[in-house]
């Protein structure tokens, strides 16, 4: 099973945590201070790392730049204090790969945990993907639900294979412009979210709703599959 190295000062927090994921059958480390968290960070080998900001030592904004500044690829989900924009941008900025708020539910965590670690493992089969009764397949450029071919415009196909190829993982407006549109088109943040609308018409089972292509406030889009 997954290892997982929990940095947070917070005794209360820290140990249910660990024992709500020990119960889930994870390998738990639980470490307090930011120097050692860079350290083992780097040394334990850990599938995931859940990374509080405010600790002593050195904070978690310094911890993950440690680790990805040193190659440390293990995906990183953010424990931050307040529903501050700015905080959770400068994760994101830093490498984080995603975030929870405090005070937050166990089932979030956990939901998100799974999340990244399905998304860090490599795919045994990168040839086509699967979500809901929708199925996408990269070698010929298609998506079918129930076995029908969705009709996608080159543009939504490459936006969605880029959802897919980074779920789990929140893509901002620029990232998304950078990976599907050519680099002479003009395309503003608008014409992101537009496009998106259509592709939620076409995939999702209520696009009102979305169960999959997720919108992120202030930061972007995630797609849960
Ligand atoms: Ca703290």
């Amino acid at each position: 099973m997954a290892r997982i190295l929990i940095v947070e000062d917070e005794p209360a927090i820290a140990l249910g945590l660990e024992d709500d994921l020990k119960l889930e059958g994870y390998d738990v480390e639980v470490i307090e201070n930011g120097i050692d968290a860079s350290r083992r960070g780097r040394e334990g080998n850990f599938d995931l790392i859940v990374l509080d900001i405010m600790l002593p030592g050195k904070d978690g904004f310094e911890v993950c730049r440690d680790l990805r500044r040193h190659g440390v690829s293990t995906p990183v989900l953010m424990l931050t204090a307040k529903a501050q924009e700015s905080e959770k941008v400068m994760g994101l900025e830093l490498g984080a790969d995603d975030y929870v708020t405090k005070p937050f539910g166990t089932h979030e965590v956990r939901a998100r945990i799974k999340a990244l670690l399905r998304r860090a493992r490599p795919e045994p089969n990168t040839e086509t993907f699967h979500f809901g009764k929708t199925t996408v397949d990269f070698t010929r450029g298609e998506v079918r639900t129930n076995g029908n071919t969705v009709d996608l415009t080159p543009l939504e196909f490459k936006l969605l294979a880029l959802f897919v190829r980074s779920r789990g993982r929140i893509l901002s407006r620029d990232q998304l412009l950078a990976g599907a549109w050519t680099p002479d088109t003009f395309a503003s943040d608008r014409i992101v979210d537009n496009h998106i609308a259509n592709l939620r018409r076409k995939i999702e089972p209520d696009p009102a709703h979305p169960r999959y292509l997720k919108n992120v406030r202030g930061l972007g889009y995630r797609f849960d599959g």
